[in-house]
C-alpha cells in the first residue's frame, strides 16, 4: 500500500503548456516552442532529471488563465533541446506516462506544478470484442487515409499491420488532424476500449467529412479542367496551323469571334450558327474575300441587339405632356395617340394597331413618333423608305451577293441598339414594287404581330424578333399606299397648318429651338411679329412649317454672324429689315381675279403644301369643235373636261349657249402656273362654270371661289381636303366659296376664322353653282329664235337632252 502511495505521491516538476498540441504517452513527439516561460521550463528540466509535465490549453493566448489549462497531461522525458538562430527551440522528447495536475506552485520565472500519475482503469474486456474494435478502427483507418493523400505508406502499413491494440491508438490518436478539446478527450478517457470507441467514431467521422471534401474539389477540379481543356484545344491549333505554315491571326480573331458569341448567350440555334461561321473564318486565309465576306456578317450579326431591352415606361400624362410640350394644337391627333397607346398599356403583346401618321410634309409627323419615343423611354430609330423599290432594301441581301447587307430593319435595330425600339417607318407610301419583289409584303411581315417574332433577314439567315419593337408609319398619300398594309394600320391625319398656327408654332416651339441649335440667347435675336407673318406669307409656301423653320433657322445664321463680327450685341428683325436678310420676296401674291370675268374662275385645289386658288381660264373659238387642255392638266383632270363640255351641251339652251358649239366652236382650257402639274375630280364645277361662262359671255364672279366633282348630269359631288382649300380662299381675300353639299359635314374642320368671314355656297347641282356664280341671268332670247332654225339639224344629238330642260329653257 505505501508502496502504492509512494509511486502515486505528487512529483513536482516543471510544467510546459502546449498550444493546439496534446501529447500521448509512449509517443516520441517534436515540437517547437518560442515562448520565453516555455523555454526556460525545458531548460529547467534538462538541467534536473529531464522530467517535465506537458499539457495542453484549451485557447491559444500567450499568457493564459488557470482555467483554460487541461487537468489531464503527460509527464515526457526531454531528449533533445535544439536552439534554432531564430530564437526557437526545437524540442523532441518521449511522452511516459499520463499524469494530472494537482496544483500550481509557482507561475515565474516558468510554470512549476506538482502532479501526479494518472494510471489508466483497465477493465476486463471480451478479447473478441477487442478483435473486432480493433479491426473496425483499421478499416475505417483504411477509408479514412484514401482520402487523405500525403500519409505516408510506412505509417499506414505499421498501423494495419500491428496488434497491439494500445499501439495502434496511440498513433492514430497522434497522427490525426483533431481540434484539441477531441484529442484531449481521447487522452482523459479511461479503458482502452472506451478509448478505441471514440477513436472509432472520431475516424469515421472524418472519414465521411473528407469524402464530402474530395466531392467538391473533383467537382471544381473538372469545371477548371474543361475550361482549361479548350484553351489547350486551341492552343494547340494555333501551334498546327504555324507549322503548317497558315496564318494563325484568324485563328485568333475566330477565338476573339467565339467568346463574343459565347458572351451573348444566345438560343441554341443562333449561336450555333455563329460559332460555325466564327470556325470557317479560322479556316480561310486573312486576306481572302471569304475572309472579308465572314468577318462583315459576324460584326453585323453580333452588332445586333439580342437580349437587349429598354425598360417601358408607359405613362399616359407623361406621353400627353411630352407631346403638349413639343407640340402647339394638333388636339385631335394628340388624343387619338394617347387612346391608342392605352390600348398598348392595357394589352401589352396585344396585336395593336399600327399608328399611320398621314399628312402633308413639315407637319410634325416625324417629331410627333419621336415624341412618343421619348415619352415611353424607348429608343427611336427612323427608317426611310422613299424610294425603296426592292424587298431585299427591307430583307436584306442573300450573302452570296457581292457586298451584301442587311435590310433596312435590321440596319435600324443595329442603330438603334435595343430591341424594342419605336421604329419609324417614314413615307411608307413611297414604296413601289418591281419585279425583284414586293416590298410592300416584307413590310406585312414586319408589321404584322403573328409573324414578325421570327423575322428573317436575308443576310442575317438568323431569326429575330421583332414583336416587341414599336412601328409608326408616315405617309403624304394614301391613294399609294398597297391595300393590306393599309388594312393594318390605324391611320391618324394630321393636317397642314392655317396662318394663324404657323404663326403660334413659330413663336412657341421654332424660334427657341433654332436659337439653342445656334447657341444664341433668346436676347441676342428678337423676330417681331409681323416679320413672322411676313416669313409666312412671302417666304415660304408650303402646308407644314418646315421651309418656316429652314428660314429661321438661315436667319440665326445671319444673326450669329454679326454677333461674332462684333458689329451688334443684338439682332432684330423686323419687317423693314427681313429682305436684308433673307433676300426679297420668295413668293408674290397670287394672280387672283378679284373682278367678275367672262371664263374665268377661281377654282380651289389642294396640293402638297396646303389649299391654293386655282383660277381656271377658257376660251373659245370659232373652229371645228377641238378641245384642248393645257397647264399641265392630269389624266382626270382632262376627263373632266370632258364632262363639262357634255354636260353643258345637254343645257345649252337654259344658258342662251349655241347649241352647235361643240361643231363649230374651239375650246381652250388652260390652269395658269402651266408648269405645275395638277389633277383630281375636284375641279369640275370650276370647268363647267367656266364653260358656261366663255360660252354664254356671262361673267363670273371674281369674290367666288369653288370646288366640287360633277357628274354627266350635273350632280355635285363632295370633296376631300375641304380645311385647306377653304383657307386658301379667306386668305385671298374671297368673300364666298361654293363647295359640294355632300360636304356640310366637314365644316367642323373648317378654322373658326374662314367660317366667321366668308360665306358657304352649298351646291347639290352644278345649277346651284351657276346660280350663285354667274352674275347676270342667262339670255335665253338667242336661242329662241335660233331654236327652230338649229332644232332640225341638232335632232339626232339632242336626243340626249332631257326633256323638261329644254323645256324649261
Ligand atoms: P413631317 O415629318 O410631317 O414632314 P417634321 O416632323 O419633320 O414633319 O416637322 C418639321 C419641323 O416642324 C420639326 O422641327 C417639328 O418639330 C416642327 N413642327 C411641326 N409641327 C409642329 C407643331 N405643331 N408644334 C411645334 N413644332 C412643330
Amino acid at each position: 500500500m505505501s508502496n502504492e502511495t509512494s509511486r502515486l505521491a505528487p512529483l513536482e516538476l516543471p510544467m510546459l503548456l502546449l498550444r493546439g498540441l496534446v501529447v500521448f504517452p509512449k509517443v516520441m513527439i517534436h515540437f517547437d516552442v518560442a515562448r520565453d516561460k516555455s523555454t526556460k521550463a525545458l531548460t529547467a528540466a534538462a538541467k534536473g532529471n529531464k522530467l517535465i509535465f506537458l499539457t495542453a490549453q484549451s485557447d491559444y493566448s500567450d499568457e493564459t488563465e488557470p482555467d483554460k489549462i487541461y487537468k489531464v497531461g503527460v509527464v515526457a522525458e526531454v531528449k533533445q533541446l535544439l536552439k534554432t538562430p531564430g530564437g526557437v527551440t526545437r524540442v523532441m522528447a518521449e511522452g511516459l506516462y499520463r499524469a494530472k495536475l494537482v496544483n500550481i506552485i509557482s507561475d515565474e520565472p516558468f510554470y512549476t506544478a506538482s502532479v501526479k500519475k494518472y494510471p489508466e482503469r483497465n477493465a476486463k474486456i471480451d478479447p473478441m470484442e477487442m478483435e473486432a474494435l480493433v479491426r473496425a478502427v483499421k478499416d475505417e483507418f483504411k477509408a479514412y487515409c484514401e482520402n487523405m493523400p500525403r500519409m505516408p505508406k510506412d505509417y499506414i502499413d505499421s498501423i494495419i499491420g500491428s496488434d497491439d491494440p494500445k499501439s495502434i491508438f496511440d498513433n492514430i490518436a497522434v497522427s490525426m488532424p483533431l481540434p484539441v478539446n477531441e484529442k484531449q478527450q481521447l487522452l482523459e478517457a479511461n479503458g482502452l476500449h472506451i478509448k478505441l470507441g471514440m477513436l472509432l467514431a472520431m475516424l469515421s467521422r472524418e472519414a465521411e467529412v473528407m469524402g464530402i471534401e474530395k466531392d467538391i474539389q473533383d467537382k471544381l477540379r473538372q469545371q477548371v479542367d474543361e475550361s482549361q481543356r479548350e484553351y489547350y484545344l486551341r492552343e494547340q491549333m494555333k501551334v498546327i496551323a504555324r507549322e503548317l505554315g497558315e496564318d494563325d491571326s484568324v485563328q485568333d480573331e475566330a477565338f476573339d469571334y467565339l467568346d463574343r458569341i459565347n458572351e451573348l448567350s444566345l438560343p441554341e440555334e443562333i449561336s450555333e450558327k455563329l460559332s460555325k461561321e466564327a470556325d470557317r473564318l479560322a479556316r480561310t486565309s486573312s486576306s481572302s474575300q471569304e475572309a472579308y465576306v465572314i468577318r462583315n456578317y459576324l460584326d453585323t450579326c453580333l452588332e445586333l441587339p439580342w437580349n437587349k431591352f429598354t425598360k417601358d415606361k408607359i405613362d399616359l400624362k407623361k406621353v400627353k405632356a411630352q407631346l403638349d410640350k413639343d407640340h402647339y394644337g394638333m388636339d385631335k391627333v394628340k388624343e387619338r395617340i394617347l387612346e391608342t397607346i392605352a390600348v398598348k398599356k392595357l394589352a401589352p403583346d396585344g396585336s395593336g394597331q399600327i399608328i399611320c401618321l398621314y399628312g402633308p410634309p413639315g407637319v410634325g409627323k416625324t417629331s410627333v413618333a419621336k415624341s412618343i419615343a421619348k415619352s415611353l423611354g424607348r429608343k427611336y430609330v427612323r427608317i426611310s423608305l422613299g424610294g425603296v423599290r426592292d424587298e431585299s432594301d427591307i430583307r436584306g441581301h442573300r450573302k452570296t451577293y457581292v457586298g451584301a447587307m442587311p435590310g433596312r430593319i435590321i440596319d435600324g435595330l443595329i442603330k438603334a441598339g435595343s430591341s424594342n425600339p419605336l421604329i419609324l417607318l417614314d413615307e411608307i407610301d413611297k414604296i413601289s414594287g418591281d419585279y425583284k419583289g414586293d416590298p410592300s409584303s416584307a413590310l406585312l411581315e414586319v408589321l404584322d404581330s403573328e409573324q414578325n417574332s421570327t423575322f428573317r433577314d436575308h443576310y442575317i439567315e438568323l431569326p429575330f424578333d421583332l414583336s416587341k419593337a414599336m412601328f409608326i408609319t408616315t405617309a403624304n398619300d394614301l391613294s399609294t399606299i398597297d391595300p393590306p398594309l393599309k388594312d393594318r394600320m390605324e391611320i391618324i391625319e394630321l393636317t397642314s397648318y392655317t396662318r394663324e398656327e404657323k404663326f403660334h408654332i413659330v413663336k412657341e416651339h421654332l424660334i427657341s429651338k433654332q436659337l439653342k441649335k445656334h447657341g444664341l440667347k433668346a436676347s441676342q435675336l428678337k423676330i417681331a411679329d409681323k416679320a413672322v407673318y411676313m416669313l409666312i406669307d412671302f417666304y415660304t409656301r408650303e402646308a407644314g412649317v418646315r421651309e418656316l423653320e429652314r428660314q429661321i433657322a438661315s436667319l440665326c445664321r445671319k444673326a450669329a454672324k454679326e454677333l461674332c463680327d462684333g458689329e451688334k450685341t443684338k439682332v432684330s428683325v423686323t419687317t423693314s429689315n427681313l429682305e436684308d436678310y433673307l433676300g426679297h420676296r420668295k413668293y408674290i401674291e397670287d394672280v387672283v381675279s378679284h373682278t367678275d370675268e367672262v371664263g374665268i374662275v377661281n377654282g380651289l385645289a389642294w396640293t402638297s403644301v396646303g389649299g391654293v386658288i386655282m383660277p381656271l381660264e377658257v376660251l373659245v373659238m370659232d373652229g371645228k369643235g377641238n378641245v384642248e387642255a393645257t397647264g399641265s392638266l392630269g389624266d382626270v383632270m382632262k376627263e373632266s373636261s370632258k364632262i363639262a363640255v357634255s354636260y353643258v351641251r345637254s343645257v345649252a339652251d337654259r344658258y342662251g349657249i349655241d347649241r352647235n358649239f361643240y361643231k363649230e366652236k374651239d375650246i381652250h382650257i388652260h390652269a395658269p402656273e402651266g408648269a405645275t402639274p395638277k389633277d383630281g375630280p375636284s375641279a369640275g364645277v370650276t370647268m363647267t362654270t367656266a364653260l358656261v361662262s366663255a360660252l354664254s359671255g356671262i361673267p363670273v364672279r371674281g369674290d367666288v371661289a369653288m370646288t366640287g366633282e360633277i357628274t354627266l348630269r350635273g350632280r355635285v359631288l363632295p370633296i376631300g381636303g375641304l380645311r385647306e382649300k377653304t383657307m386658301a380662299a379667306y386668305k385671298e381675300g374671297l368673300k364666298a366659296v361654293i363647295i359640294p353639299a355632300g360636304n356640310k359635314g366637314d365644316l367642323d374642320e373648317v378654322d373658326k376664322a374662314v367660317k366667321d368671314n366668308m360665306e358657304f355656297i352649298f351646291a347639290e347641282r352644278i345649277t346651284d353653282v351657276l346660280d350663285a356664280a354667274l352674275t347676270k341671268k342667262p339670255d335665253t332670247s338667242r336661242n329662241e329664235e335660233a331654236r327652230s332654225a338649229a332644232v332640225l339639224t341638232a335632232r339626232e344629238e339632242d336626243r340626249r337632252v332631257p326633256v323638261h330642260s329644254r323645256k324649261r329653257s
